[in-house]
């Protein structure tokens, strides 16, 4: 329902809260964040409220520069902590919205490869898929794409890997997707709102897009792989 992601300079955790909480209008059944921090990957997501995972974020923080956050309207797999993004499969972390159409033969494709399932969702067979092209040898931008290419549906994505702390890629196919530009650090997220108090200088990415984003900037591809250029511009009356 909600995707927020941060490449930054400072903590990022309690940053992608508040700005999942600008999106809590829109309205989802639990929530979560995933960091990277010295190399390791950890994430917390809590059933229901934001308040649920600020209190087990309290409890138990995460620190880390980079990170992936995700308010979540369960359409495959009951509202639960488990069922909750980020989804992580090795050295991949995922937040999905949308719906992946043909999760259930790639899910049987990944499970004959030996992937173990722990969710019910939909978006888990893209953090499979993915991990499937890195062992195949490819980069992580790569990887991104080999797996974007295998999916049907509905979906905005933001995936990170624990191998690199300067690198989220962001996908585009229905549900929206922005590009926050900021001095040092750079955002994604599924509206303008939630990146509003960052930066209001915003790049949308169009159907079939995807992005590679750095804290030195990013580029943006479309589904053949060829750089394409899409107007950045300043978002008006979100804050
Ligand atoms: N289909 C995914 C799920 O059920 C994503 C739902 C959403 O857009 O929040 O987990």
């Amino acid at each position: 329902c909600g995707i927020v992601g941060i490449v930054g300079h400072s903590p990022v955790a309690p940053l992608i809260v508040d700005a999942l909480k600008r999106l809590e209008y829109r309205g989802y059944d639990s929530a979560g964040v995933a960091t990277i921090e010295d190399g390791r990957l950890d994430r917390r997501r809590a059933e229901g409220k934001l308040v649920n995972l600020e209190k087990l974020l309290q409890g138990e923080p995460l620190g880390g520069l980079i990170g992936i956050g995700h308010t979540r309207w369960a359409t495959h797999g009951v509202p639960n902590e488990t069922n909750a993004h980020p989804h992580f499969s090795e050295d991949v972390a995922i937040v999905h919205n949308g719906i992946i159409e043909n999760f259930a033969e790639l899910r049987s494709e990944l499970q004959a490869e030996g992937f173990q399932f722990t969710s019910q969702t939909d978006t888990e067979v893209v953090a499979h898929l993915v991990t499937h092209e890195l062992r195949r040898g490819r980069s992580p931008q790569h990887a991104a794409f080999a797996a974007l290419k295998r999916l049907n549906g509905a979906f905005a994505l933001a995936i990170m890997f624990r191998g690199d702390e300067d690198l989220i890629v962001g996908a585009r196919n229905g549900p929206p997707l922005a590009v926050g530009h900021g001095d040092g650090e750079m955002y994604l997220g599924s509206d303008a709102i939630a990146l509003a108090p960052f930066t209001d200088s915003i790049t949308y990415l169009e159907d079939g897009d995807w992005v590679v984003v750095r804290r030195s900037g990013m580029e943006i591809f479309d589904i053949s792989g060829s750089r394409v250029e899409r107007l950045r511009q300043q978002s008006v009356g979100t804050s």
